[in-house]
């Protein structure tokens, strides 16, 4: 025998257990229909009653996942917890210890507006003061801020007040509004004017995250509240909502009670907090005079000029009232230590979901149960290998997602060094099928375009494993949409992440675990652990 078939034998022998596996392969096998089924059918279960961050049932969902990483093996990293015996407990022998628990708990604050709000105008003239109060919900809405607040302050319009750097459009250059209430269009210069240079110039972001930026931007010029104009669509939900409450699938003589109502966030975070209303057309043409020329402003800002001016004469007073509540989360967190214990895989999926309103649960089963059973099962398919892997995994079930991505959030700012953070991966949403007609085989990987050992191993172990699944690869420079992915993607975090996409069901009282697909499911969790098994335990396949 040469040495070489000796060394080559060796090597099979290592490779090969008593039963002709390799370790690989011996992790694979954990994971079965019913590994992969029973984690969605306990946490989407009746009795869990769509586990809401904050509530009880959210608090069982986080206790179900610690008990699991515990039984599974793996080892925590969370919290310390220590144990102080009281005087009669150390009679019986009781000493004092610290442990480390799965736990990593942290708090938000959830807001709720009251039924009461208050906005005046008050004009004053060398003669008189003149005082007008508005109409909550008929003249002007209240989007929910981070606390009860009393401002009266002088008034500034600020055109669409943004700053938009690339096209030099700037709604702040010309006017002081420090300390005080500024008044705003919604939308985007050039809105309305097709063919403007502004409308060329500037052409996004827009919605929710175009709000934000520009509250974002008058908090920093030093504003006390934002007054925004509502644009067509607000004033005709307004109107519709007057007697009846219309959706796609829900009508009711009233708007039902929901999750949206409220607000939370992260203490300490200096999120949004700068109070924004809602106001109507007409208070707007009230606070701005009769000489205001409300379109030909517009034309203004859309070739780009700046129509922003101080209101001489007028203050706004504001009265916003709110009921606060804290709220007590909390991460779940558990590892496999690596050869290099400073260096990190992350895995991580949500465990909570959206409640029970008005009597029906919203049982998260695909969203996000599923991706919660994808985190157990890798992990307890890496232990079952035996392999010692080169870098640490750690395994993540985040709360309150639904609520703000809150525990991705928290567990980032928190983390002492991101750059330890090799990459993540996330779950949420495996489960389901596009429609009744979509085929039953599709998922999509969202992906860091950096990454590309993310596609390139899971082509290779569809291919290898006979893995019945047909992945769009969907990657891009920033993939910061919509889920807990998006705190790891501030800090440059490659990462891929496993979606089977919205359907029907998201985010209503029917994403329940009789729809779930698990046989697609079983197979995005069998290729998300052959590509972690690879990552983890091999440096040459990150090349
Ligand atoms: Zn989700």
């Amino acid at each position: 025998m040469t040495r070489f078939t000796t060394s080559l034998l060796l090597l099979l022998f290592l490779n090969l257990t008593a039963f002709g596996q390799t370790p690989k392969d011996k992790g694979l096998q954990t994971i079965t229909m019913k590994s992969v089924k029973s984690p969605v059918q306990f946490l989407a279960s009746d009795q869990l009653e769509g586990r809401m961050a904050g509530t009880k049932q959210g608090q069982i969902a986080g206790e179900y996942v610690a008990s699991l990483f515990s039984f599974i093996g793996l080892e925590p990293v969370g919290d310390s917890v220590s144990f102080k015996p009281d005087r009669y407990q150390k009679l019986l022998g009781a000493e004092k210890r610290k442990t480390t628990s799965f736990s990593q708990p942290f708090q938000a604050i959830e807001v709720t507006p009251d039924t009461i709000q208050k906005l005046a105008l008050v004009t004053t003239s060398d003669k008189s003061t003149l005082k007008k109060e508005y109409a909550y919900k008929a003249d002007f809405r209240v989007t929910i801020p981070n606390g009860s607040s009393q401002i009266s302050a002088p008034v500034v319009f600020v055109g669409y007040g943004l700053t938009d750097e690339k096209s030099g459009y700037d709604d702040f250059n010309k006017v002081d509004v420090k300390n005080k209430i500024v008044v705003r269009w919604a939308g985007l210069p050039g809105d309305g004017f097709q063919n403007s240079q502004a409308a060329k110039a500037i052409t996004g972001p827009e919605g929710r995250v175009l709000e934000r930026l520009k509250n974002k931007q008058a908090k920093e010029h030093g504003a006390l509240a934002i007054l925004e104009v509502a644009s067509g669509t607000q004033i005709s939900h307004w109107n519709a909502n007057q007697y009846y409450f219309h959706n796609t699938m829900y009508e009711g003589v009233k708007k039902r009670k929901s999750f949206y109502d409220k607000r939370v966030y992260l203490p300490n975070t200096g999120d949004g907090n700068i109070p924004v209303i809602y106001i109507s057309p007409s208070v707007f043409s009230d606070i701005m005079g009769p000489e205001f020329q409300n379109t030909q402003a517009r034309k203004k800002a859309s070739e780009l000029k700046n129509v922003s001016q101080a209101v001489s004469g007028k203050t706004i007073e504001l009265a916003i009232n709110t009921r606060n509540r804290r709220l007590q989360l909390r991460n779940v967190l558990g590892k496999i230590e690596g050869k290099e214990k400073n260096k990190f895989i992350v895995i991580g999926a949500h465990y909570d979901h959206l409640g029970i309103h008005d009597g029906y649960i919203w049982n998260g089963a695909d969203d996000n149960a599923s991706g919660v059973s994808a985190v157990l099962n890798i992990a307890k398919a890496m232990l079952a290998s035996k392999v010692q892997p080169e870098y640490t995994i750690l395994f993540a079930c985040w709360d309150g997602e639904e609520r703000g991505l809150l525990g991705s959030h928290y567990f980032v700012n928190h983390w002492s060094n991101m750059d330890e953070i090799m990459a993540y991966l996330n779950f949420d949403m495996i489960g389901r099928n596009a429609g009744p007609e979509a085929p039953d085989n599709q998922v999509t990987m969202i992906y860091s375009k950096a990454f590309q050992p993310a596609v390139t191993l899971s082509k290779q172990h569809i291919s290898d494993y006979n893995l019945n699944l047909d992945v769009s690869y969907n990657g891009s420079e920033k993939p910061d949409s919509g889920s807990d992915n998006v705190w790891f993607v501030k800090d440059n975090v490659p990462l891929f992440w496993f979606h089977t996409g919205g359907q029907p069901d998201y985010h209503q009282p029917t994403d329940v675990p009789e729809m779930i697909n698990y046989t697609k499911m079983a197979n995005i969790i069998r290729l998300s652990y052959l590509d972690i098994f690879e990552l983890s335990t091999n440096p040459e396949s990150w090349k």
